[in-house]
């Protein structure tokens, strides 16, 4: 019997600007279920390296392989074009993104926010799409606020929102960059929940954040990044618990 592919591969990803090479390899497997938290110091590449894995940038080298299909961008004129746009459309939808700024589009009501993709990029019904979307709202606690505008919604219910918009796609994997930062503290809790709730159900996730308690109790996964590199790898408990380099030990460390 095949093997069920992984819902996400990299293998030594490289990613410059210019002369600053920012991702300098860099490699990882996510199985179903996994919950893989990423950690690491401002300017370490953590947000760069989301966004290549959803191509909104185009990596100089490395391969992607979402679920089975891949791209291998040594082939794309070493980085310089776009790989093709329709693989990059396929593979975008797999891997959902969750920005730091909750990114709802303005003009639209929540609902319209969840259903805008699932019906002009996925082609799904409009009636299903909507059907379908009001299900999610109602999961990330949002239901009674669906004709609402984000503007009318505080940012931990714009987030929630824009978690229903991501899973409306149906992804393999979930991608988080930093999805609390920019929250109320009193608004981190609601928008952890339903992360942890996604977690529950096995959905698999890559999350760049700051919340050590979630890194710990959610992830099965650490990761932390240097300077465009991984430096330190491994379960929570090890990562987090017992950390090799001066330098995770340092970054660990209550800084007040
Ligand atoms: P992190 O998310 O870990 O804080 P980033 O991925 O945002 O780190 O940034 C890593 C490095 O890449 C930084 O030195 C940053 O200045 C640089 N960088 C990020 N995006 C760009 C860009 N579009 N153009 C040039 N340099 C960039
Ligand atoms: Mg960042």
């Amino acid at each position: 019997m095949a093997a069920t592919p992984l819902p996400l591969e990299v293998i030594n990803l490289k990613k410059r600007f210019g002369d600053n090479e920012v991702l300098k390899g860099l490699s990882l497997k996510a199985h179903k279920g996994d919950v893989i938290s990423m950690i690491g110091a401002s300017g370490s590449g953590k947000s760069t390296f989301l966004r290549c894995m959803n191509l909104l940038e185009q990596p100089n080298e490395g391969e992607l392989v979402v679920h089975g299909e891949s791209i291998d961008f040594k082939q794309t004129r070493r980085g310089r074009e776009p790989a093709d746009w329709r693989q990059v459309e396929r593979i975008r939808a797999k891997l959902s993104m969750v920005f730091q700024g909750f990114n709802l589009w303005a003009h639209m009501t929540l609902l319209e926010n969840v259903v805008e993709a699932p019906i002009h990029v996925l082609g799904k019904p409009r009636k299903a799409a909507l059907e379908h979307g009001r299900a999610l709202l109602d999961r990330v606690g949002l239901g009674e606020r669906a004709d609402y505008y984000p503007t009318q919604l505080s940012g931990g219910q714009q987030q929630r929102g824009a978690i229903a918009r991501a899973l409306a796609m149906e992804p393999e994997v979930m991608l988080f960059d930093e999805p609390t930062s920019a929250l109320d503290p009193e608004l981190v809790g609601d928008v952890l929940k339903v992360m942890r709730d996604l977690a529950e159900e096995g959905r698999t996730m890559i999350v760049v954040t700051h919340e050590m308690g979630f890194a710990r109790d959610v992830s099965n996964q650490v990761i932390y990044l240097h300077q465009g590199l991984i430096e330190e790898a491994g379960a929570p408990a090890e990562v987090l618990e017992n950390p090799q380099s001066e330098r995770l030990k340092q970054f660990l460390t209550p800084k007040f």
